[in-house]
């Protein structure tokens, strides 16, 4: 009888939280919903999120706006998101450098890429490419990495803070090449850019989207592109292993996640809202014209999403765990 009770609780329980999980679902989202963006307005995580949320705010039927909380490599606002509360309506657009380099470059990280948030949706790839200001005395990859090993104890590599995809795709570059030239650390890579078009800094390595309106403008000079192949958006511009460096790939990306524990109804709507997004011709269009990589179907769900956080914070640690100390 005791048992029989007991089971009943449990199942009383079990249909309440069942419920009340699909309630929150029915009323989501009632109200605006908080995208942080842990780097500077108008950088490519800041564009990325613009470009994608605009679309989910029409799909979910409520704003989403946008909040620039910059510092630590984007270490802090994601430390302030791990602690938000987990019902939907705070969300943050990491990458590959908060959800995984970050890992060995701080020892004390307060947050857990992979234990810590409910990851929602993949947005978009962002190949690296190595650019550096106009005036930079190299015309290919050949001379650029000539004048870096001769030149190293005078020039500046920018970037946005330790950690940040920027500064561990330079680091990369340094640990191939064998050199330390000065980082200079940004909010982000917006005015990182800003800098290296105003001649104020060297050279960077950065995310494509931020890249491709600096050498469309002509403000800038492109050297390689990280990947395997080259750009739609910088047809121009040659791969590493076509320039002579093909040690040095990095494949960055921009993905949403949500504060761990967030309901499942609402981590599922706020992924079909990405889809949604990322299938709408315009959309598509904009990111494409920024030379992103749109994920396909497979790589936009949850379970893919903690799956490269895995693989990044396995890839990294061994690669970085001396760095930026
Ligand atoms: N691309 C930057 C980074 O290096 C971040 C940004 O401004 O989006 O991590």
């Amino acid at each position: 009888m005791y048992f029989l009770r007991r089971l009943m609780v449990i199942a009383c329980a079990a249909v309440v939280a069942a419920s009340t999980a699909v309630a929150e679902s029915q009323f989501y989202p009632s109200h605006a919903i908080t995208m942080i963006v842990p780097f500077a307005a108008g950088g490519p995580t800041d564009v990325v999120s613009r470009i994608v949320a605009e679309h989910m705010a029409k799909a979910l039927g409520q704003d989403i706006v946008i909040d620039n909380i910059v510092g630590a490599g984007g270490t802090i606002a994601t430390t302030r998101v791990a602690r938000a509360a987990n019902d939907g309506y705070t969300l943050i657009t990491g990458h590959m450098g908060t959800h995984g380099a970050a890992v060995p470059l701080y020892p004390n990280l307060a947050y857990r890429p992979d234990a810590d948030f409910e990851p929602v949706a993949l947005l978009a790839g962002t190949p690296i490419v190595i650019v550096a200001r106009k005036d930079f005395p190299a015309n290919d990859l050949q001379q650029f990495v000539a004048y870096l090993k001769a030149n190293t104890a005078t020039l500046n590599v920018a970037h946005a803070g330790v950690g940040s995809v920027s500064h561990v795709s330079g680091e990369l570059l340094n640990s191939i090449l064998n050199i330390k030239p000065t980082g200079v650390p940004f909010n982000g890579t917006a005015p990182a850019m800003k800098a290296l078009a105003a001649g104020q800094i060297d050279y960077l390595c950065d995310q494509i989207v931020n890249v491709v309106p600096q050498i469309n403008a002509g403000t800038i000079k492109a050297f390689a592109i990280a990947a395997p192949e080259r750009n739609p958006a910088l047809p121009e511009v040659p791969t590493t292993a076509e320039a002579g460096l093909p040690a040095f790939q990095v494949q960055a990306w921009n993905a949403i996640f949500a504060p761990k524990g967030t309901p499942a109804p609402i981590i599922a709507a706020l992924n079909a809202a990405v889809g949604k997004a990322l299938d709408d011709d315009e959309v598509r269009n904009r990111l494409l014209a920024l030379g992103s990589v749109i994920p396909g179907p497979a790589e936009r769900t949850p379970e893919a999403l903690m799956a490269l956080v895995r693989g990044e914070i396995a890839k990294w640690t061994p690669v970085l765990g001396h760095a930026g100390k």
